[in-house]
């Protein structure tokens, strides 16, 4: 089969851990008979100096054009001035409405070899195997009124927290559908006790659940979930929850895996819905452009390498060749091969030739 895979590497280390996965993808394209055609683009602040825009119309509409996008990380220091008319993370956000993705889905296990490697107590660790959904195109990151102004000689900011019906209703089809190949529970996560949204997406929560009688649902307030991220993590399965919610807990999540660099996400639209017309995902790291140790070759590739696995079970269905990925990165771990950020010394190109060899 034949895919155009739309690479945007980035800032800092994107480019470093991008390029680790395409070496990966070439050898499954090579043992399964596929053709994966890469074409890279510029978003972030490298696209910032080169063009003056985070995004191009350009490379918005290559992505669009291409069966998937596996992205890097943007952002660093060199962006960061709060005055300026463009920043990275906005190319990212045009990206992520551009192509619709409305769920990031974040897998977070822990590999058995690597527990020492987390703050938790190993206990705690144990057959913890969580799936987080997140929101990713509503919410507080993109409702009106969203502005700043001076108002009786003080200044003055709001942010808006709006949801529809049918944007809960597409990402709790999601995450029920997704429960099904899983343990079969869903955890919704929401603030309903304080905010009106809230209440909407737990009513609309509850509805799916009684159109799914074989998914057990639990509805969690936001405080109390972040709360059994630490104490109880092996209690959760899918976590759904709206795009402020999810950027937090998913980030609280990766810590129970001991390293960023270790954690894929996939963001998806329609497409992962079943019956319903194939759309772009979008598929990239956990982590940022970590510029403390850009350009040294000591990046941890395999959250990237997940993510271009996670790319061929959800956009190409080719489902044996995501395993394939993912037992190699298993196997590589459970080996004893570590980069520098899991407290070993192989470089960023090692550690891939390590998966490689297990592939
Ligand atoms: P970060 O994730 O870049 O780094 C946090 C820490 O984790 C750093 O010590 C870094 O060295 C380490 N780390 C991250 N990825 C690693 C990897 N693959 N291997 C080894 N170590 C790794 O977060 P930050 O430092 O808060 O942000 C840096 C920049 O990245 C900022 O400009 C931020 O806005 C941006 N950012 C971008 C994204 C994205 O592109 N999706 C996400 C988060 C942060």
């Amino acid at each position: 089969m034949n895919f155009k895979i739309t690479l945007l590497p980035g800032d800092g280390i994107g480019p470093e851990v991008v390029h680790e996965a395409t070496r990966v993808l070439d050898v499954v394209a090579k043992k399964y008979n596929h053709t994966f055609c890469f074409q890279e683009r510029l978003m972030g602040g490298c696209s910032i100096d080169k063009y003056g825009t985070s995004l191009t119309d350009e490379a918005l509409a290559d992505c669009k054009s291409s069966d998937a996008v596996l992205l890097g990380a943007v952002g660093g220091p060199k962006w960061d001035d709060p005055n300026a008319k463009d920043r990275p993370e906005r190319g990212l956000l045009a990206l992520r409405k551009g192509l619709g993705v409305f769920a990031n889905l974040r897998p977070v296990k822990v590999h058995p070899a690597l527990i020492d490697s987390s703050p938790l107590k190993p206990e705690k660790l144990k057959d913890v195997d969580i799936l987080v959904i997140r929101e990713l195109t509503g919410g507080l990151y993109f409702g009106q009124p969203k502005m700043r102004e001076m108002r009786d000689g003080k200044q003055y900011a709001v942010d808006t927290l709006e949801y529809f019906d049918y944007e809960i209703k597409r990402i709790m089809d999601l995450a029920f559908d997704l429960a099904k190949g899983r343990k079969k529970k869903v955890t919704s996560v929401d603030k309903a006790n304080v905010l009106e949204s809230s209440r909407l997406w737990r009513q609309i929560a509850s509805n799916v659940g009684t159109a799914n009688p074989g998914i057990q649902l639990e509805h969690t307030l936001v405080d109390t979930a972040s709360m059994k991220l630490i104490t109880s993590p092996a209690s959760f399965d899918v976590i759904v929850t709206e795009n402020m919610f999810g950027d937090i807990l998913t980030d609280e999540a990766s810590v129970l895996a001991g390293s960023m660099g270790m954690l894929p996400s996939a963001s998806l639209g329609e497409s992962a819905v079943p019956e319903k017309e194939a759309r772009i995902g979008l598929y990239e790291p956990i982590h940022g452009s970590a510029p403390d140790i850009a350009g040294r070759g000591i990046a941890n590739p395999v959250g990237t390498i997940l993510s271009a696995a996670l790319m061929l079970r959800h956009s190409f269905k080719l489902e044996d060749e995501a395993q394939l990925i993912e037992n190699a990165v298993y196997q590589t771990i459970a080996d004893g091969a570590r980069t520098v950020d899991l407290g070993g010394a192989l470089t960023t190109c090692e550690m891939t030739d390590e998966i490689l060899k297990n592939l």
